[in-house]
């Protein structure tokens, strides 16, 4: 009771420090008008809303949601927004989570609470934000990349509040507030509405449904600032002008360029996120163009810089990597679902490949040379990918399928085929061929193999052994020039008790 009436003087004393210039009018927009069609609402969402509204507690659903489905799509994931704070809500739900250091949110969990294939099971509970008041706001020195041990110090303040980098940029977003300001703090008009389930109404307080319906992505307040607050509002301009098909408004569009230098100071793991987004919009490769329109090259997405770089271009890497975002638009657009892992590891393949044979060429084994060369890329392209452990683990499965594709005999290709990841193996080898990295016969015979039955497999593996190859199936640029390796090769395969699992290269 006393802890709510502190928190409760301390929310007050903040809101009134908070300046009050880019506030919207809150606007309640009726069903007649915003046509939102119940169907698309996910049920949990709902659940979620009602439980909040019957514990006392303002509850809607908020931002890309609401966006999506005035636009009459069906959203991929629901965020709910509330006043109640993370602890009130954790406490009216029986799974969920407090999660979040720079931007305390709840996740309210639903069924086994996977969030990679389809609807996520999990809800996205925040409590309403005030306004980031810079004078009000603790300073640090460093940036992003640097503040982590000034930050830590900041965690025992009554309650973490606002914390502000030498550049603007905003550490630590915990201070609760109105509505009308969490709506201000939003990036784009179109991702600032609440949308009420159980009265069905939008409140819109920034022009967000005429935004949509002239399909304008708009930035709310003045782009300069709210660049510099947070430059991967940047990549979200380019990802949502992409992904909807919306013209980004002049004043919105007109400092991208000349602010993208920003974000070099954002850490990879926040960067990393909205280029998964960005990769799976459905168009990859327009918000690749994009990007590049934006003059974006170079360090944004330090694994896109091969599509991006002008120098890379003709090398075979960027036809691969084309080749894979393509390939990603076009199931998107047949409606069949892409694994973030998959086009991840397409992104990174040649960094992976390139290291993995210069460590071959210097000694090492072939099969612990790649594990070596994937760990060197992790460390390097990522970053910190702790937390995102199946990711990473899904990624390495489908690289080290790859040198087990060229070997087409004995048991190792049952094996090969049984494996529960062995379609996006597969899938990878066929973009390879296509990018004429390997012979074209390859995936062309693991296709008919894997479609076959007893006897035809058996016959398959007879033709395989018949056929020697001409060049090797693993071939890259350069790759195969070396005679040394080349040398080093025989000799490991002609001797005995060879430890990889399957040689690499045929
Ligand atoms: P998507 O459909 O691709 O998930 P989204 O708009 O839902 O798009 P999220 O990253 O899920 O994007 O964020 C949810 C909402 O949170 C946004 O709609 C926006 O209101 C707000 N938001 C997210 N990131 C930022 C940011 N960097 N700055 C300001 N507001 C943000
Ligand atoms: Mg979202």
């Amino acid at each position: 009771m006393i802890k709510k009436l502190i928190d409760k003087l301390l929310d007050k004393a903040r809101t009134a420090r908070a300046p009050r210039t880019v506030h919207g009018r809150r606007v309640e927009v009726p069903k007649s008008q915003h046509g939102i069609d119940p169907a698309l609402v996910d049920e949990r969402a709902v659940k979620v809303v009602r439980t909040l509204a019957d514990g006392g507690y303002e509850a809607y659903i908020v931002g890309g949601a609401v966006r999506d489905l005035l636009l009459g799509l069906r959203p991929k994931d629901f965020d709910v927004a509330t006043n109640a704070t993370p602890e009130q809500v954790k406490a009216l739900f029986r799974r969920a989570f407090i999660i979040g250091r720079r931007f305390r949110i709840v996740h309210v969990v639903f069924g086994r609470g996977r969030q990679d294939h389809g609807l996520s099971e999990v809800i996205e509970v925040s409590t309403f934000r005030a306004q980031v008041d810079a004078g009000a706001a603790e300073p640090v020195s460093g940036n992003e990349k640097t503040a982590k041990t000034e930050l830590a110090g900041k965690a025992h303040a009554p309650a973490p509040g606002h914390v502000i980098d030498a550049e603007g940029r905003v550490l630590r977003d915990n201070v609760w507030g109105p509505q009308v300001e969490d709506a201000a703090r939003r990036d784009f008009t179109v991702n600032a509405m609440y949308y009420d389930p159980l009265r069905e109404i939008v409140v819109d307080y920034h022009g967000g449904i005429s935004d949509a319906k002239k399909k304008l992505l708009r930035m709310i307040g003045d782009p300069v600032l709210r660049y510099r607050e947070d430059p991967v509002r940047i990549i979200r301009a380019i990802r949502f002008a992409a992904k909807l098909g919306f013209e980004i408004e002049p004043k919105t569009r007109a400092p991208i360029q000349s602010m993208a230098a920003l974000l070099d100071n954002v850490p990879p793991s926040r960067t990393f996120d909205e280029m998964i987004k960005l990769l799976q919009t459905g168009h990859a490769l327009a918000s690749v163009e994009e990007l590049r329109r934006h003059g974006l090259h170079r360090g944004v997405f330090p694994v896109l810089d091969v599509v991006l770089d002008e120098a890379q271009r003709h090398d075979g890497r960027e036809k691969f990597v084309r080749l894979a975002l393509a390939d990603t638009d076009r199931r998107i657009a047949e409606g069949k679902p892409v694994a973030p892992s998959f086009m991840l590891a397409c992104m990174l393949w040649h960094d992976v490949f390139e290291r993995w044979k210069q460590l071959e060429a210097s000694g090492e084994s072939s099969f612990v040379a790649l594990q070596q060369a994937i760990d060197a890329v992790f460390d390097a392209k990522i970053g910190d990918i702790s937390g995102r452990g199946r990711l990473a683990a899904d990624m390495r499965e489908v690289w080290l399928m790859q040198p087990r594709f060229a070997r087409r005999s004995g048991q190792s290709v049952y094996t090969l085929i049984e494996q529960p990841r062995f379609r996006a193996g597969f899938d990878f080898l066929r973009l390879r061929g296509q990018a004429g990295e390997v012979d074209a016969e390859l995936p062309l015979w693991w296709e008919r193999f894997s479609a076959a039955n007893a006897d035809e497999r058996e016959r398959l593996i007879g033709q395989a052994r018949d056929a020697t190859p001409t060049r090797s199936p693993t071939h890259a640029p350069g790759a195969d020039a070396d005679p040394a390796r080349k040398r080093r090769r025989r000799r490991r395969r002609s001797g005995p008790g060879a430890p990889e699992p399957a040689p690499l290269e045929s």
